[in-house]
Order: structure tokens, then C-alpha cells, then sequence
């Protein structure tokens, strides 16, 4: 017979609802992980570009760029056997277009101690002179979701936390005892004291089919393709800002690079606030637009169009509306959502985790009295 009832249960098992389970583990004597996918980390925290940001893809949102700044050395140290730090990243200023001029892109950066370096001559020799005006050599590097995967089962497994895959979700209800229960798509149902929404894009859904209030959220069905670069390229990202521009990395889950493209990766967009809400169109369904990316970037870095395409992934990307107007990606922490002891978190970012175990232990250690 399985237990019903816990202490803690995480709804989603990417790598926010993973990691909390593992804090939540070291307060508490009994947490599940519920995941609806076969797996852990198949969603957003696989179909993503990979990087580990350091600040510069804000150079518009100074809160977020010294957010990133401050958590990539603590990721790097968490995190150090799954990432790629063996390439070198290059940031480029387009010269036309551009929200940010190459100046201030330099200005921002030095004043923040955020360490920019010039381009090495053979790699400014790859861009095209006209359409961007600088580039610089940063410091950043990328992660392995199947390596993240591995050591976050591997640490839920030690920390003896229940983790049901193939399980979704379905509905929250109060309890008269004080106990949150959940409805699951497999009929049964489990009982916990405190319960956290840690599904990304399905937050709202969750949320509506227990009539709870929406948040605000705008999703986006994004592409990342995945490539192999010309001999030129390897060994190097290469990401042109601050607007309409491209991204192409190392994705060390495939082995591959991402290619990505700030007009092209998003196909649709809906809001979760709408009062009839679009659903998100099936990713079969739909086409690549590798070829609209791969076009426009070669402009700005030509060996670039003998790229070869290996697939696409796809997956939604979800923001918080308030933030859209500086390109912000903080965080969501919501606290009694609606229910006692229902949490509802997200991350924009995955170095964003640190902000939430820093909140998490803050609510902790109050609870049990070691902070007045
Ligand atoms: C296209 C794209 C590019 C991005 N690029 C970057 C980047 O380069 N660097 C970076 O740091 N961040 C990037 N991000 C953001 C990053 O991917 C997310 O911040 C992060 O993965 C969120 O992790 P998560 O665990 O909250 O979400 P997810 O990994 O999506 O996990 C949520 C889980 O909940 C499960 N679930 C949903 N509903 C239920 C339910 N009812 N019951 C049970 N389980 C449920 C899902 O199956 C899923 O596994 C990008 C995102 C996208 C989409």
C-alpha cells in the first residue's frame, strides 16, 4: 500500500521542484515529488539555451544582471561536474537595431565587476564589420540537464524523498483537518500539511482546476534547435544583442549546440489571463523556423550558414507579465496562494534557485523561532 499522507509534497519534478524537495527534505520527515512526465527534468529544464547566465544578457536590467552575477559562482561550485566551461563565450553589440550600444554594454559590465574581455582579432574576424559594431569575450558557460537529472535523483534517492513519475497533479482541495489534499490524474489522492506549485508553465492550470486565483503569466511555444556548428565556431558562443538577434552554444545534453533566435524561437504566445485561454498548440504540429534563423544570422556571422540542422525542441517558455517591459526574469514565490500552506513558486532563470532557498530558509528558520 502507498502512504497518502506527508509533510511536504512538490508538484513538478524540473529542476526548481527537485532542488525544493530536497531542502523541504532537510525540515521535514516525509516529502513527495509528484512528476505527470516519465521523467525528471524533460520539460523546461531540458528544452532550454543551456546557459548559465552571468549577468550580460541584461545589460537593461541591473537587478537581474547582479542576481545572475552573485548565483553563478555558487552554481558553478553546486553544479561544476554538469556544466561545459571548455568554450569560449562571445557577446556582440549589433550595430543597428540594437537596444544597447557597445559602449554601454562595456560600462554597464565594468561598473558592475562583471568581467568583459576584447574578442581575440580571428573571432571579430567572423562577424560581418558593418552589422556589428563590437565584441566581447565573457565568462559563462553552459549546463547538462541528463547530467542535473542524474545527480538530483541521485541526491532525492539518498534523502529517501518519494518521487512518482508518471504522476500528475490534478486538483488542490482544502481539508477540515487543516490538510491540503491532491487529486491525482491516476484517481488516488494524497494528503499533505503544505504543498508547492512547482509546475512552470502549468502553474495556472493547476491553479484553475482547483478555482484558485490566476497569476499573471505570458507563455511563449519555443524552438531551440539543435546543430552541429562549422569548424569555425566550435569551441565558441557566439550570442549578438540586444534585440532581435540570435544565440548559438554548446548544449552538452546532446552533445550538440543550441541555435536560437529572439525573433524566430517564439512561434506563439497566450496569456493565462484571458478569459477564454488559447491552449498551447501541439509541438508536432509545428514547423521549424530553423531555416528563418539560420538566414538572418549568417548576416552577421557568415560561416555560420554551414551550420547542420540535427532537430528541434520544443517547449513553452513562461514569464511573469510585470516583468516584460526591462527583459527581468525574477522570481515567483507566492505564500498561501489563495489556500493555507499552498506555495506556488517559479524561476526564470535556473540560477534563480538560490533566490528561492534563500526566501525558503528565511520562512524556516522564522517557524521554528531561530529568527524573530
Ligand atoms: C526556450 C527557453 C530557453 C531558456 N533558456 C534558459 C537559459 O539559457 N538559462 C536559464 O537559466 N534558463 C533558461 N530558461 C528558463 C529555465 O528553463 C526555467 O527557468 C527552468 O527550467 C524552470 O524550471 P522548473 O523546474 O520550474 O520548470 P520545468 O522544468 O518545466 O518543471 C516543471 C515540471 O512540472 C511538471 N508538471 C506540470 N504540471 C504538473 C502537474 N499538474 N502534476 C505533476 N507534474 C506537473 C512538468 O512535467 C515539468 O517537469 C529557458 C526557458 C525556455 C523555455
Amino acid at each position: 500500500m502507498k502512504r497518502t499522507d506527508y509533510d511536504a509534497v512538490v508538484i513538478g519534478g524540473g529542476f526548481y521542484g527537485c532542488t525544493i524537495a530536497l531542502f523541504l527534505r532537510e525540515h521535514f520527515g516525509s516529502v513527495l515529488l509528484l512528476e505527470r512526465e516519465k521523467d525528471l527534468l524533460t520539460r523546461a529544464s531540458l528544452v532550454n539555451q543551456a546557459r548559465v547566465h552571468n549577468g550580460y544578457h541584461y545589460p537593461r536590467s541591473f537587478v537581474t544582471a547582479l542576481r545572475s552575477f552573485v548565483n553563478f559562482p555558487q552554481f558553478v561550485k553546486d553544479y561544476g561536474d554538469c556544466l561545459d566551461s571548455s568554450f569560449e563565450q562571445y557577446y556582440a553589440i549589433a550595430a543597428a537595431q540594437s537596444k544597447t550600444n557597445a559602449l554601454q554594454f562595456l560600462r554597464v559590465f565594468s561598473n558592475l565587476g562583471i568581467p568583459v574581455r576584447p574578442a581575440r582579432a580571428a573571432v571579430k574576424r567572423l562577424f560581418s564589420r558593418g552589422l556589428v559594431e563590437d565584441v566581447f569575450l565573457t565568462t559563462e558557460y553552459a549546463f547538462d540537464a541528463v547530467g542535473l537529472r542524474r545527480r538530483l535523483s541521485f541526491e532525492m534517492e539518498r534523502a529517501r524523498i518519494e518521487v512518482r513519475l508518471g504522476c500528475g497533479a490534478e486538483k488542490v482541495v482544502p481539508r477540515p483537518s487543516g490538510q491540503l489534499e491532491l487529486d491525482l490524474d491516476n484517481g488516488a489522492a494524497v494528503c499533505a500539511r503544505r504543498v508547492y506549485n512547482c509546475t512552470y508553465s502549468g502553474i495556472n492550470r493547476l491553479l484553475r482546476s482547483s478555482g484558485l486565483p490566476l497569476l499573471p503569466m505570458k507563455h511563449e511555444l519555443a524552438e531551440i534547435a539543435l546543430v552541429q556548428p562549422p569548424p569555425e565556431i566550435e569551441g565558441l558562443g557566439i550570442t549578438v544583442m540586444d534585440g532581435p538577434f540570435f544565440s548559438t552554444m554548446p548544449f552538452p545534453a546532446r552533445s550538440m549546440y543550441s541555435f536560437s533566435h529572439v525573433r524566430y524561437t517564439p512561434h506563439t504566445s497566450w496569456r493565462d489571463d484571458d478569459s477564454q485561454p488559447a491552449a498551447a498548440p501541439a509541438p508536432d504540429a509545428v514547423r521549424t523556423n530553423f531555416p528563418f534563423m539560420l538566414r538572418d544570422a549568417a548576416r552577421y556571422v557568415p560561416c555560420l550558414k554551414d551550420t547542420l540542422y540535427a532537430g528541434s525542441l520544443f517547449d513553452t517558455k513562461t514569464v511573469l507579465l510585470k516583468n516584460e517591459s526591462n527583459d527581468g526574469r525574477p522570481i515567483l514565490f507566492r505564500e498561501h496562494h489563495g489556500l493555507e500552506n499552498l506555495y506556488v513558486i517559479m524561476g526564470g532563470k535556473i540560477d534563480n534557485i538560490y533566490d528561492i532557498l534563500h526566501i525558503l530558509e528565511g520562512r524556516q528558520a522564522r517557524a521554528t523561532g531561530a529568527v524573530q
